[in-house]
């Protein structure tokens, strides 16, 4: 198996399309048609505030409704659109529609939510990133308080001045970043401090292991600690079982995601779970 620099995924995937229908570049240019016609949706997996019990928030995932494949999820495409340049075009249609969306549940009376959008590291690479980001919340008229980026380690590790800068402006406008599949990477904290992340999100594999031995509950209780004495919140992700979210709460963790709450929603099926004030009993 070819494990080329940073190319893992892209050969795995690459492999995979080679044996089914068309080439790569097939599936390129079919991504560009589908962005063009509008042919993508996102999906939203709400967030829980684990002291209230309510859905405080939600996380844009996008898919990809495919004529012959199916509905291809992001991890089919997301490689493609990055090596490619595709996702700063896709980057875009996905938060346009999430503040369109937001704004959408807002307008329903939806209490208060924060949407939470991912970002690649390769859509800093384009310049007109800040501006563009500007002009969409502006048109859409959200309060900017409200929306969230999630950045990877990788992302963030880069550390390049544009990134910071550029992070450094849509914060002063008051957007959130927070810190994704945390403890898969190589980030250190001291990097973490000089960002302005607001929330850090634990990785499902450190929620999964975390029952299996004591000192693996250990490890994530101390990341939570480390997190809030920084002033960062805690999202626990991939929480999938009772149990797990009992032995987050002892953690102090702040905010659970996962299938235990629910799977990412197209918005229609999600808007009856916040109509009902979503409240969670919790055990544990
Ligand atoms: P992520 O941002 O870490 O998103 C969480 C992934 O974990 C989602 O997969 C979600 O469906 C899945 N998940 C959540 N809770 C559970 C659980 O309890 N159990 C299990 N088994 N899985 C759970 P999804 O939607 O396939 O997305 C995969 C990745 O694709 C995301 O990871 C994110 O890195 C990327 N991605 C998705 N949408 C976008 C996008 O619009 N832009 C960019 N740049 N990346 C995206
Ligand atoms: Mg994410
Ligand atoms: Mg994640
Ligand atoms: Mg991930």
């Amino acid at each position: 198996q070819a494990k080329a620099k940073q190319g893992c995924t892209w050969y795995l995937y690459n492999e995979r399309v080679n044996r089914s229908a068309g080439s790569l570049a097939d599936l390129e240019d079919e991504l560009r048609r589908a962005l063009r016609r509008d042919d993508l949706e996102l999906h939203y997996q709400p967030r829980l505030c684990i002291e209230t019990g309510r859905i405080v928030g939600m996380e844009a995932l996008v898919r990809w409704p495919h004529a012959e494949r199916g509905l291809l999820a992001p991890d089919e495409f997301i490689p493609m659109a990055e090596e490619s340049g595709l996702i700063v075009p896709l980057g875009y249609w996905v938060i346009a529609r999430a503040l369109r969306d937001l704004q959408s549940l807002r307008e329903s009376g939806v209490g208060e939510l924060h949407m939470a959008v991912n970002l690649s590291f390769r859509q800093f690479q384009d310049s007109q990133l800040l501006a563009t980001l500007e002009r969409l919340i502006a048109e859409r008229g959200v309060d900017p308080h409200w929306l969230e980026f999630e950045l990877t380690e990788t992302a963030v590790m880069r550390r390049s001045d544009q990134v910071r800068g550029t992070m450094n402006a849509l914060a002063a406008l008051g957007v959130r970043f927070s810190l994704d599949d945390f403890g898969t990477g190589f980030s250190s904290f001291v990097h973490l401090s000089r960002l302005p992340i607001s929330l850090l999100k634990i990785d499902k594999s450190f929620v999964d292991q975390m029952a299996a031995r004591p000192q693996n509950g250990r490890l994530v209780r101390a990341m939570i600690g480390l997190a809030h004495d920084l002033g960062l919140e805690v999202v626990a992700e991939g929480v999938e079982g009772a149990a797990q979210l009992g032995q987050l709460r002892r953690f102090g963790a702040d905010q659970v995601q996962g299938y235990l709450i629910s799977k990412p929603l197209p918005l229609a099926e999600l808007r009856p779970l916040l109509d009902r004030g979503h409240r969670l009993e919790m055990r544990g």
